[in-house]
């Protein structure tokens, strides 16, 4: 069979890039040899944006090692958090004709700055609305295979948020979501009743521009490393053990390329440093969660969070091509809410046409039927799936059961098989490529 790369973790004594340790991999040539292990880093999987890379065994010299040191800390940005939030400090004093913001550099400018930033794309008359809606201002980066942003549309952030507070929670850290971080954080600072406090986390610098170190921890969820050391770790503790009386959840909407044991892990510790209350009882309490990620990925999120369920309702963006509403009716988002908290508890908007199964004790789609034989809502994308009685199970409307593979496919589908697990779904018969998970057809 084919060789590959894959994850084996984090590893004690790892190397570190400027993202932070590095993550240990193995590159096998042949499925069933022993392979070599190297570290890479763990953020980014285009060597181009991060070069990193290390064999395991390879003998590394005190003279590269400080090179290294000093590589990564040149890397670090121009302007850490603290003098970040001094500038704003500055910035919201200005008159409006005196605030500009660099879209090239993508930085809030002082006027002593707007010299070296001559030549340069401005924005300018930056109101404090502005600057309350920083995923407005900046722009999404777009590099997919590192750090491809997909904002949420509003209607999705709406619901999210409304679910959050009609769970009851007071407190929300916000992996890798600044919209919802940004609403949460807006109606905060508009109305005094609202009383729920957001923690936004996320590798993305520029949001140190618009936030104090108690609203943004710089952060990286593939290694679970805090940027800002310690003091920002410290932040993050406190934030989830304030006030033991408020509850607080995790929603995460991690990048889609892969890695899910490494977001796993590192969403693991964030649950261990929020302990629960020295009550009584209800002492294996898992942290509540939403896990904002495609259905596709189902079995892989299961099998390292098995109290977790996947939720029907359709996760919309603003600016990704796929999965975004289009003006000529509804395009299906295959992004879905997993979450460790009881099914029947999720409502989903019956507006929306979702609906509830008694049966099952869930919202599911309204084209998701009940199949009486597997005694389930079986359809992942929304649409009406049909059972297949030699599969045993509900399967896409578009499949039919090839005798061939002895599975239901799509009907034009190639009868090759290979023997390594697809790394998408896992399953044995096909290549990431032609996961047939990624097609909704
Ligand atoms: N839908 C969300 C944004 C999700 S896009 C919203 O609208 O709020 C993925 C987010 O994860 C981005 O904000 C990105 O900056 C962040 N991200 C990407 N790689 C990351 C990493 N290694 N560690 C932490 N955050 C990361
Ligand atoms: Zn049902
Ligand atoms: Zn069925
Ligand atoms: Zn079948
Ligand atoms: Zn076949």
């Amino acid at each position: 069979g084919p060789g590959g790369v894959a994850l084996l973790g984090a590893a004690p004594g790892a190397p570190s890039c400027p993202h932070g340790p590095a993550l240990l991999f193995v590159k096998t040539s042949r499925a069933g040899e022993q392979g070599r292990r190297f570290y890479a880093c763990s953020a980014c999987r285009d060597r181009k944006d991060c070069s990193f890379f290390q064999w395991e065994d390879e003998k590394v010299s005190e003279t590269r090692l400080a090179a290294r040191e000093e590589y990564n800390r040149s890397r670090q940005p121009s302007f850490t958090h603290r003098q970040n939030v001094e500038r704003l400090k500055n910035f919201v004093l200005l008159p409006l004709s005196q605030r500009k913001f660099c879209q090239d550099c993508q930085r809030l400018l002082l006027p002593a700055e707007w010299q070296e930033h001559s030549g340069h794309q401005f924005q300018c008359d930056i109101s404090t609305a502005q600057l309350k809606t920083p995923s407005q201002l900046l722009y999404p980066l777009e590099n997919k295979k590192t750090n491809a942003q997909y904002l949420f549309a509003d209607r999705s952030c709406q619901f999210l948020l409304d679910l959050i507070i009609a769970l009851g929670f007071r407190r929300v850290l916000s992996v890798g979501t600044p919209r919802l971080h940004e609403m949460i954080q807006s109606k905060a600072s508009q109305d005094k009743d609202f009383s729920i406090r957001s923690l936004l986390l996320d590798i993305d610098f520029r949001y140190s521009q618009f936030y104090t170190e108690d609203e943004f921890c710089h952060y990286n969820m593939f290694n679970h490393y805090f940027f800002g050391g310690e003091a920002a770790r410290e932040t993050c503790q406190q934030f989830l053990n304030q006030d033991k009386s408020e509850r607080v959840i995790m929603v995460a909407d991690p990048p889609f390329g892969g890695l899910v044991e490494a977001l796993a892990s590192s969403f693991r510790k964030l649950m261990a440093m929020w302990k629960e209350t020295e009550k009584e009882g209800d002492n294996n309490q898992e942290m509540p969660m939403f896990w904002i990620f495609p259905y596709f990925f189902e079995s892989r999120i299961l099998q390292f969070f098995p109290s977790f369920s996947m939720m029907d309702y359709q996760v919309d963006y603003d600016n990704h091509a796929l999965y975004k509403h289009g003006k000529t009716g509804r395009r299906q988002s295959p992004v879905r809410i997993f979450t460790n908290i009881t099914p029947r508890m999720i409502v989903l908007p019956i507006e929306e046409g979702y609906r509830f199964c008694t049966i099952c004790q869930r919202y599911v789609s309204s084209g998701n039927q009940h199949c009486e034989i597997c005694n389930s809502c079986t359809s992942k994308d929304g649409r009406r799936w049909k059972h297949c009685a030699l599969c045993n199970k509900c399967v896409k409307p578009s499949w039919f059961h090839c005798d061939k593979c002895n599975c239901c496919a799509l009907q034009d589908h190639s009868c090759e098989r290979t023997d390594v697990g697809c790394f998408i779904c896992g399953k044995a018969g096909h290549k990431r490529s032609a996961c047939p998970s990624l097609s909704l057809a």
